[in-house]
């Protein structure tokens, strides 16, 4: 896809869903990296937060989440979609669902985390998961959860950029899974 600088971050420009779900995997695998949705309190803070700025910069997919990056993308007469990233995350379960691939589902509500699970379980055959609310005490066993787990997905519902900056952490001690915030996304999903 098409990359679009808006403010300081390179957004990948994609038709629809479909091509977005088509760079993160490949013969059906959930290839390593960090998915980034982007909206204009994003490109604002990174624009103000060196430290947010190299955060998002360290992610291997920033994808426009937001109808106003979305515009600002036409206006530079690149034609492009929204893609939601609740939306992505979703078919994200379909194709982990497929594959067998592990999944750690990091964040929300201890209610809300374990209605995602048992919904994932249930309804799309995702077995290979372990689960893990948003109200920890230390961020550290979390860290030494993922080191001795070593998942092949994280997905992480903390909200921004508390959720973006824990990923970066992740990556550092396993950089092989595919990450991706996703805010408030487990809340919808069981809504
Ligand atoms: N959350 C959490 N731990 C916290 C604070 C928030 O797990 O200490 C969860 C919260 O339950 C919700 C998500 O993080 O599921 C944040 O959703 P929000 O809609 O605020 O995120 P956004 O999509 O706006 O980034």
């Amino acid at each position: 896809p098409e990359t679009v600088l808006v403010g300081s971050l390179p957004i990948s420009t994609f038709e629809d869903l479909d091509e977005a779900i088509g760079v993160i995997s490949k013969d059906n695998l959930v290839l390593p990296g960090f998915a980034v949705a982007v909206n204009a309190e994003k490109v604002i803070s990174a624009l103000k937060d060196e430290n947010l700025k190299a955060c998002l910069l360290s992610a291997t997919l920033l994808y426009a989440d937001g109808i106003s990056v979305v515009k600002t993308i036409k206006r530079k007469d690149v034609e492009n979609s929204r893609i939601p990233g609740c939306e992505l995350w979703v078919e994200l379960m379909r194709k982990v669902a497929d594959s067998g691939q592990s999944v750690y589902l990091l964040g929300a509500s201890e209610e809300t985390n374990k209605a995602t699970a048992d919904k994932l379980r249930e309804e799309f055959g995702v077995h290979n998961l372990t689960r893990r609310n948003g109200y920890f005490e230390d961020e550290q066993s979390i860290v030494d959860e993922v080191i001795s787990l070593k998942p092949d997905i994280v997905t992480v519902a903390l909200g921004s950029p508390r959720q973006e900056f824990l990923i970066a952490k992740l990556r550092e001690v396993h950089p092989s899974a595919f990450y991706m915030g996703v805010g408030g996304s487990y809340d919808v999903f069981v809504g």
